[in-house]
């Protein structure tokens, strides 16, 4: 079965939903589950534009159980990253240009670009072309895990994997990178927790 992640505005609003294809189900049907996802389930034939008008049919039924409140301050949220994010962007790409540079005199790896972007979930990823993605949000990290997060990025250009080889290369760096990789793990990439809930409830609806 096909997952995607997709969201809707509606309203206003943005509401995150899944949309799931099902080979052997005959109809599209809206389920909201209680840890706040909303479902949308399409046959086989069925078109993510078919989901999307379902949806909007369905709006009512919708708003009626989801928590417009949580959502409308997750929108702002976003938006609130967003501005940041291009006001601060060019101060953390210099940030993070020096903070590479100065833990590469050790590795002394080559690298192709550096990038900051404004990730939902993730903190960094490196490429197999050799860039560097950093999250501009790291700017609300403490200091020494904005300094693993660069020398993790970093390792990932010889070791584009998790191994053992990968963690001694760190290691070089971060004896304690245990805790630091935990500590990362535990820090949101929001601020506040954001997480989405609705009223709790599992409601299906079926079009027939
Ligand atoms: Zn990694």
């Amino acid at each position: 079965m096909l997952q995607v992640k997709k969201e809707i505005r509606l309203d206003g609003i943005t509401i995150p939903y899944v949309l799931k294809r099902h080979p052997r189900s005959k109809r599209i049907s809206l389920t909201l589950l209680d840890d706040g996802r909303l479902i949308v389930t399409i046959p086989r034939r069925g078109t993510h534009l078919g989901a999307e008008r379902f949806i909007r049919e369905k709006r009512s039924w919708i708003q009626k159980y989801i928590n417009v409140d949580k959502l409308r301050s997750h929108d702002e949220q976003r938006d609130t990253y967003e501005k940041e994010y291009k006001t601060r962007k060019q101060e953390v790409l210099e940030l993070v240009e020096q903070k590479v540079s100065y833990f590469n005199t050790n590795y002394r790896f080559s690298y192709n670009k550096i990038y900051v972007k404004n990730h939902k979930a993730q903190w960094g990823s490196c490429t197999e072309k050799k860039n560097l993605n950093f999250n501009y949000r790291l700017i609300h990290l403490p200091e020494d895990l904005q300094n693993y997060l660069i020398v993790h990025e970093l390792c990932h250009l010889r070791e584009l994997n998790h191994s053992q080889k990968f963690w001694e290369l760190i290691s070089l760096t971060f004896k304690n990178y245990k805790i630091l990789r935990r500590r990362l793990k535990e820090a949101s990439i929001y601020p506040t927790n954001t997480h989405i809930k609705y009223y709790g409830v599992v409601k299906q609806l079926t079009l027939l």
